[in-house]
This record gives C-alpha cells, sequence and structure tokens, in this order.
C-alpha cells in the first residue's frame, strides 16, 4: 500500500503565510480527508546555519512526513500513522530522539516516548529505555498489549525483551554532535553552578487526522542534554506532553519541567472543550501567556483539521501536510518563520 502511494504529488513548500505554519486559523472550517503535523523540536536552531544545513533538515522533515501520509492515504489510522511518522525521525541522527538523542550527563542515551489515540484514549509510554531503537514503537505495544500507560527503566527494557523491537547497544544512539554539546554543557557546569535554560530540545512528535476522523499524538525524545539519572520530561507523560482526545491532539517540545507544571497539553484540550476556545486561541495561550519565553513550541491538530504550530524560541522544526476533498496532498516544512524554497517529497523507498 505504501509502495503504490505517489508522493512525488506531495508539493513541500515552506512559506511564512500558509496558514498552518504560523498558527493561523481564521479560515472557515476545513473538511479535509486527512492530515499530518509533524515537528522535530523547537531547540538547536541556529539563524546562521549554512543553506545546506537547513535544506537537510527540511528533507528530513519531507521524509516523515512522507512516511505518515502514505499511511493516511491508504486509508491507515491515525496511530499508525504518528508511529510511522516519528520512526523516520527517531532513526535521522539530526534530532533528538533515537539515534542522536541527546545525552544524559552520563554521556548515555536515556529515552522516552509516548503514543495515544484520542479516538480510544489509549495510550503507551516508555521512559529511560536504552536499547530499544525506535522507542515509539514499544510505546505502542505498550498500548496494545498491556492494560497500563507507562513503563519505566528496567521494567520497559524486559517488556522490550518480551516484545518483537529492534535492539541496539547504547552506544549506537551517541554520534559525534551529541557527544559535543554535552561536553560543552558540562564545561558550562563548571564555571556555573546549573544551567537555568537548557538549549538543546529536538524533541520529535506527530499528529494526525485519519479519513475516519481519528485524531493520535506521538512524542519521542532524548530528554536534555546532561539530564541527571532518572529524570524524566514531559514527553512520556500524557497529558503533560503527549495528548490526544476526540477534540484535539497535541505534542509539545521544549523544558520538560515547565511543560509538566502546567501540564500543558490536556490544558490546551480542556480549553478547546470547556472553554470553547479554537485550537489556535488555546494553543497560542499556553506558548505565551502560560510558559516563559524560550521554554519551547507545540503542535495541536483538532477534529476539523486546524492546525496550530506555536512557539516562544528561535524556531521550531515542523510540517504539515494534508489531503482536502477531491485534491491532491499538499505538504509544507518550516523552520524559521521566512520564506524558503518549494521542495518536493521524496517516498521513502525512492530516497
Ligand atoms: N521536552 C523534552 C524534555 O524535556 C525535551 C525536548 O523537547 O527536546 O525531555
Amino acid at each position: 500500500m505504501i509502495q503504490r502511494f505517489c508522493l512525488q504529488t506531495l508539493m513541500v513548500s515552506v512559506m511564512l503565510g500558509i496558514c498552518a505554519l504560523c498558527g493561523c486559523t481564521s479560515k472557515p472550517a476545513p473538511s479535509p480527508d486527512w492530515v499530518l503535523v509533524i515537528h522535530g523540536g523547537a531547540g538547536t536552531l541556529d539563524p546562521d546555519a549554512s543553506p545546506a544545513e537547513l535544506q537537510a533538515y527540511r528533507q528530513s522533515l519531507a521524509a516523515a512526513l512522507a512516511a505518515g501520509s502514505a499511511v493516511l492515504s491508504a486509508g491507515g489510522s491515525s496511530v499508525d500513522a504518528v508511529e510511522a511518522a516519528v520512526r523516520v525521525m527517531e532513526d535521522d541522527p539530526g534530532f533528538n530522539a533515537g539515534k542522536g538523542a541527546a545525552l544524559t550527563i552520563d554521556g548515555r542515551a536515556e529515552l522516552d516516548a509516548a503514543i495515544i489515540d484520542g479516538s480510544t484514549m489509549k495510550a503507551g509510554a516508555v521512559t529511560g529505555v536504552t536499547t530499544v531503537k525506535n522507542p515509539i514503537s514499544l510505546a505502542r505495544m505498550v498500548k496494545e498489549k498491556t492494560r497500563f500507560i507507562l513503563f519505566a527503566r528496567d521494567g520497559a527494557e524486559r517488556f522490550a525483551d518480551e516484545q518483537r523491537v529492534e535492539r541496539v547497544d547504547n552506544s549506537w544512539f551517541v554520534t559525534p554532535r551529541r557527544q559535543k554539546m554535552l561536553d560543552e554543557h558540562k564545561a558550562q557546569l563548571q564555571t556555573r553552578s546549573s544551567i537555568d535554560q537548557p538549549s538543546t530540545f529536538g524533541t520529535v512528535g506527530a499528529l494526525a487526522l485519519d479519513i475516519q476522523g481519528r485524531l493520535a499524538a506521538a512524542t519521542s525524545t532524548g530528554g536534555l542534554t546532561g539530564k541527571m539519572f532518572g529524570r524524566i520530561g514531559d514527553s512520556p507523560l500524557i497529558g503533560s506532553g503527549t495528548y490526544a482526545n476526540a477534540f484535539v491532539a497535541v505534542s509539545c517540545t521544549g523544558t520538560g519541567e515547565q511543560f509538566i507544571r502546567h501540564a500543558v497539553a490536556s490544558t490546551l484540550a480542556a480549553r478547546i472543550e470547556l472553554k470553547g476556545e479554537s485550537v489556535d486561541q488555546a494553543a497560542n495561550h499556553m506558548i505565551h501567556n502560560v510558559l516563559n519565553k524560550d521554554d519551547g513550541g507545540l503542535i495541536a491538530l483538532d477534529r476539523h483539521g486546524h492546525v496550530a504550530m506555536p512557539y516562544s524560541t528561535v524556531g521550531m522544526y515542523r510540517g504539515v501536510a494534508r489531503k482536502e476533498r477531491s485534491a491532491n496532498p499538499v505538504g509544507h516544512v518550516a523552520i524559521f518563520a521566512e520564506q524558503s524554497p518549494v521542495i518536493i517529497l521524496q517516498t521513502p523507498e525512492s530516497k
């Protein structure tokens, strides 16, 4: 099915003024066949990055959009789509999830992930896993093969032993770039007693609305560079960094402690359900009124296909693909708020 899906028709443009990418939802309610939204984190963004580096990130985002879009276009579920998109970003060393994850103070990868089906509110999550190549898939197994939601560290590894998931040595996750970031972080710690504002985000997330109207959300991360042993961020905590119900799906990125403190994802959903706010209003309120500047960003997708992607950092890696009735799918990716060239998505197989 995926092979038959021709993603060459997905035009990926990066431009300011596209409602989906700036969070504007003032247009009349769309009635899409399906929608996919992704983020690749709101940190480690260098406005002076070379055009080649930025283009590589756009291609990575496009590949993740392609994987999730292929599922949705073939009539697949929102849960399948978000897992597929997140797996692509976990495998990409450019993002802080799976290979290339941010490292703990001990120089190891300890990975967190969560997935939730908004139509059933069934969720699965893992935290502190060290040998699972794609933590999002283990989180999905927690959702589907147990009656529990969150498995931690040794317990999660033991659960992985019982499942058919690909395992790797912890060193497989460690990249020179993340090692350098950790070394710099440690050097900073020597001169200051603490680092107030960790600058290395880069978590990945995906949201989908499928042709049956079901919402889903998924988030995967290595956490923050230099995090202490056993630290758990917002990403695997349902309601903090990841959430979906019948109204909206949310995936967050940024300083996890802030997102936990304010239960950002579920509070956003409550504002829509109980207060009648639009996804745009609720998402912007959480990022700009509740959280502090530079805390991070989020993506949110409502049941009508409206998208919001606010952030208070320099930028946020992000993308949207959607299929309106009787039209070809269209996709967009963005990093900062400025206009960039158009690219065309390739199928994962044809890369
Ligand atoms: N929110 C993640 C955490 O605190 C980090 C990130 O978004 O990059 O674990």
